[in-house]
């Protein structure tokens, strides 16, 4: 067993014993709740970008990278958050919904975003073995919720996505992901949460599943750690080559 498949497999007993289970024999997960932006594709750069435009549009420039700071939220709440930031007021539901466009224009007009390398092989695995599938995802961006169906068929049924439109708090609250577990008739400690925001760690972490954060974009090992990640691997394929141990919790 290599240093990872340790380290994965201390993370499950820790969790286990912090749910006040017997032992990490007693963890049976039957849903993966799975976040999209940053984790099932590769898509943050070019939501960065689109940010990094809109605001360069009412005159404000800043770091792209902030946006990662902020990933996972709604497109409501950013625009939010940013004009608080930046104007000082709270954006009224008008501006949320022009700004929010224009974002998303400027997104849709980038090159299609490639699914993230191993979320196939992923995916595969757990609707081989039988474990629900639930999108979770801070977006109402239906350019890349349409592609689901053409890049992981039969993975997500309409009833199992839940959106920016079926919460009332998104990420970091803990919301969404309580809300996945009740579609997919689950308890928190039946759960695996798939994340790669710090916010969205976060979100998961409080639900009380088991938060599994990747290191896909710049944000470093510690911004998930630190918000709650149970584990914290540096890749979807890094998951995809370990979920069989996650879900055995041994190597047999
Ligand atoms: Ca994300």
């Amino acid at each position: 067993m290599n240093q990872q498949q340790n380290k994965i497999l201390e993370s499950l007993q820790k969790y286990s014993q912090r749910h006040e289970l017997l032992s990490v024999e007693d963890l049976h997960f039957k849903a993966a709740l799975i976040d999209m932006d940053g984790t099932l594709y590769d898509s943050m750069g070019y939501h960065t970008l689109a940010w990094h435009r809109m605001l360069l549009d009412i005159g404000i420039d800043t770091d792209r990278n902030r946006f990662y700071h902020f990933e996972g939220m709604t497109g409501k709440a950013t625009v939010n958050l940013l004009f608080r930031e930046y104007l000082h007021r709270d954006a009224t539901d008008e501006e949320v919904a022009e700004h929010y466009q224009r974002k998303a224009a400027y997104f849709n007009a980038m090159p299609e975003v490639p699914p993230m390398p191993g979320a196939k092989q992923l995916l595969d695995t757990l609707v081989a073995r039988g474990i629900k599938c639930v999108l979770v995802t801070g977006s109402g961006q239906r350019s890349l919720i349409d592609r689901l169906q053409r890049d992981f068929p039969g993975v997500f049924s309409p009833d199992m996505m839940i959106t920016s439109a079926d919460v009332e708090h998104g990420k970091p609250n803990p919301e969404p992901y309580l809300k996945a577990m009740q579609r997919a008739g689950v308890r928190p400690e039946e759960a695996l949460v798939v994340e790669n925001a710090p916010l969205g760690v976060r979100s998961g972490a409080t639900s009380g599943a088991f938060t599994i954060g990747l290191t896909t974009g710049p944000m470093p090992e510690e911004a998930l750690a630190c918000e709650g990640a149970n584990i914290v691997l540096p890749s979807m394929q890094s998951l995809a080559d370990n979920i069989e141990l996650i879900l055995d919790k041994s190597l047999e």
